[in-house]
């Protein structure tokens, strides 16, 4: 590999350090929507338009937790959520950039 497409690899892997540094709180898991009735027959859900409800859905070792967020933690939890798989692609893309450079043995050891 040239000398300057190494040095380019490099300077990428700095910008992606410090989006990992600059992510917000994250939470591996999903926001999911629930439709529901609320049990009052008067009420618009009795007659098929349903109440949404959100949830935050996550599983660990085979077992699925879920709690309640509401209308007023849903959006928090959705940009958690999103900050998660905004690491997992910062982290696909470390991966093959340091495939590349330890195939072109341009790293050092690091700390
Ligand atoms: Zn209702």
């Amino acid at each position: 590999m040239h000398k300057r497409k190494t040095q380019q690899l490099k300077n990428r892997m700095r910008t992606l350090k410090r989006r990992i540094a600059a992510l917000g709180p994250l939470m591996r898991g999903s926001v999911v929507e629930l439709k529901a009735t609320c049990g009052n027959p008067n009420c618009r859900c009795a007659r098929g338009q349903k109440h949404k409800k959100h949830y935050y859905s996550m599983s660990q070792k085979g077992k699925t937790k879920v709690i309640y967020l509401g209308r007023a933690r849903e959006p928090i939890a959705r940009q958690y959520s999103e900050n998660y798989r905004a690491l997992l692609e910062i982290v696909e893309e470390m991966t093959m950039i340091n495939m590349e450079l330890l195939k072109a043995d341009a790293v050092r050891k690091e700390r």
